[in-house]
């Protein structure tokens, strides 16, 4: 547990009554898992002060408009593609690897508009993704115990004792390079990212290595064909596509860091999280009666919650009661997350119980986190068919159970590294060692991630 910040002087003004007895600080009193113990409280205070009053990163006007979108997501009438680095990484906060993950998220949900006939909502996992839960608290190696690496908003990778030592300065740090990666995806969105209308530019070379290669070709040239589905995409003539167009999102996990950039927005009711238009509760952090769940209930974004192995019905329906009491369309989206052999079992009852209460949600799947597996060597990776397999399943349950599966939700990369194994490629284990860089889970890359776009796009049509 951490020391406890006591920057409660915004909490203390005035509360409506529906908040009951939240505040920003409320969830202090709860049972707050997966914080980091600092070394120095009067370190940590001062830092929090400056960051609660720097400028906010988003706007509440941009956090309603994407409320809205997942309101229309949720009906069935858009599609949400959520995507980006497990953990992003201070030194990769530089503009080739960030235009990159633009580029690829922006050409997936190209091709998503274009197979699924569906207006896409486009959220990064970027723009503030520092913070990681773990599931052990130590890491041992070769005799020496040090605490684990929590990501940069808390302290370095180097298996040191200084760099793993939780540094406030961190926050800081996180939140300029949050700002950074911000400003410099506005800055491209606005000036157009123009050859991503030319799919002959984009890096097709791994589609003749696709069994659906011919059906490929045909769908991108369609794409090449087409300027009105650019329209679609924006709802706008092309060219005059807005600063909102692109949303950010992270694990609401380090809960004074969100604490700090919530505020009360002029004219508008309520409390915003400000540093993020999506944030989420990871599953290891949804505990009924926690902090997380208690600090998220009160904030006014849209927000989302991972669901999975464990998550039962009944615990399901609590938790949606807490985090959206009022039903409120595009408040509540949850992101399903089992596995490709245990979502057959696991998701039908959830979807039942949500359906039958009557709740007005925006489901989604994340086929990556149920499906992590550790080679021989001791890396982490994935299966490009367990994950394309439980995406697949997910849309049959969905379709059998009369709900609509409304998103995906994936870590990825703009970058060709090797970390997933499979895809048109078919990059086995021997190939990971190559270009293998996620500090934590392992990502698609381009090639993989167009892939996984023209594959979803292909069974929405279907
Ligand atoms: C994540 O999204 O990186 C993550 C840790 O997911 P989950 O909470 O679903 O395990
Ligand atoms: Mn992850």
């Amino acid at each position: 547990m951490s020391p406890i910040s006591p920057l409660s002087a915004r909490a203390s003004e005035a509360e409506p009554a529906e908040l009951d007895g939240w505040s920003p600080t409320s969830w202090q009193s709860r049972l707050a898992l997966q914080q980091p113990e600092y070394p120095s409280a009067a370190a940590l205070e001062a830092v929090l002060r400056q960051l609660g009053r720097l400028p906010p990163l988003v706007t509440s006007g941009e956090i309603e408009a994407l409320r809205s979108q997942l309101a229309e997501a949720a009906r069935g009438d858009r599609f949400l593609l959520q995507g980006g680095d497990c953990a992003e990484q201070f030194a990769e906060c530089d503009p080739v690897v960030i235009a990159g993950k633009l580029k690829i998220l922006l050409q997936m949900s190209l091709v998503l508009v274009h197979g699924a006939k569906k207006r896409v909502i486009r959220v990064g996992r970027f723009a503030g993704q520092y913070a990681k839960p773990r599931s052990e608290q130590v890491e041992a190696r070769d005799g020496v115990d040090l605490p684990v690496y929590r990501g940069d908003l808390i302290n370095g990778i180097a298996f040191e004792p200084a760099a793993r030592t939780p540094d406030p300065e961190r926050l800081l740090r996180g939140y300029e390079r949050a700002a950074l990666t911000l400003n410099f995806i506005r800055a491209l969105i606005d000036g157009g990212f123009a050859d991503l209308h030319h799919p002959e530019y984009w890096d097709l070379e791994w589609v003749q290595h696709s069994p659906l290669a011919a059906e490929y070709q045909r769908l991108v040239e369609s794409i090449g064909d087409s300027l009105r589905f650019m329209e679609t995409l924006s709802g706008e003539p092309v060219g005059q596509t807005t600063r909102v167009d692109f949303f950010t999102s992270h694990e609401g996990l380090h809960l004074l860091y969100e604490q700090a950039q919530t505020r009360q927005v002029p004219q508008r009711d309520g409390w915003y999280n400000l540093s993020t238009h999506l944030p989420w509760i990871g599953l290891r952090t949804s505990q009924i009666g926690g902090a997380h769940v208690e600090y998220f209930r009160g904030i006014a974004n849209p927000i989302a919650v991972k669901v999975g192995p464990g998550t039962t019905p009944e615990g399901l329906l609590e938790l949606a009661a807490v985090l959206d009491p009022r039903n409120e369309p595009g408040r509540l989206t949850l992101i399903h997350r089992f596995g490709a052999r245990a979502i057959a079992r696991g998701l039908p009852p959830l979807v039942q119980a949500v359906e039958q209460a009557g709740r007005r949600v925006l489901w989604v799947c994340d086929p990556m986190h149920g499906n992590i597996e550790r080679t021989a060597e001791g890396f982490k990776t994935r299966k490009f068919e367990h994950i394309l397999s439980e995406l697949e399943q997910a849309f049959e349950i969905h379709q059998r159970a009369g709900t609509y599966l409304g998103g995906v939700h994936v870590e990825l990369t703009g970058e060709n590294v090797t970390e997933c194994t499979g895809g048109a490629r078919n990059l086995s284990e021997g190939d990971l060692a190559r270009a293998y860089r996620s500090c934590v889970d392992p990502r698609l890359n381009y090639e993989q991630a167009l892939e996984l776009a023209m594959l979803i796009a292909r069974r929405m049509r279907h």
